[in-house]
């Protein structure tokens, strides 16, 4: 069984992790993701909108589900992989980039990162990426998050 770096399973079958694609609430915007983190992902990214910065304006540039390496390497697969993270107006938060959002808008990240159990890359200790998110739990604690907000039939 392949594995992502936060431990989620990981598939070139999309089929086989139960990826589904879902509208972010309040834009028209959609996103791939594993069927067992969607509400805390799309929940996140609906709150990103409303309170952060629009998603849903110029190119289509919001990513989740692909199949690929961590980039700049070439045996550890990324969480895209597994379906467990999301890139959020991406050539405005570049990889590498640090710095993209404003202070006030880096607190509300890392608040609302921290209520959803999601890991943002812009606190990556190395390389920054700004765009990026993805779940630090284990499908297990995400499944208890998930009733414990409520989200379990919202979407
Ligand atoms: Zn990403």
């Amino acid at each position: 069984m392949l594995t992502s770096a936060n431990g989620w399973t990981a598939s070139k079958d999309p089929a086989e992790i139960d990826i589904k694609s879902y509208t972010v609430p309040g834009t028209k915007i959609k996103l791939r993701c594993a069927e067992a983190c969607a509400p805390l992902l799309i929940t996140f990214a609906a709150e990103f909108h409303s309170h952060v910065e629009p998603i849903d304006e110029g190119a289509l540039d919001d990513w989740g589900y692909a199949f690929r390496p961590i980039r700049g390497e070439t045996t550890k697969l990324s969480n895209h992989s597994s379906g467990t993270a999301i890139d959020l107006n991406a050539p405005k938060h570049p990889l590498g980039a640090s710095g993209t959002f404003t202070p006030m808008q880096t607190v509300l990240i890392q608040a609302l990162a921290k209520k959803y159990g999601i890991k943002w890359g812009g606190d990556y200790k190395n390389r920054k990426d700004e765009m990026h998110f993805e779940i630090d739990l284990t499908p297990a604690k995400a499944a208890a998050l998930i009733v414990k907000l409520g989200l379990k039939h919202e979407l």
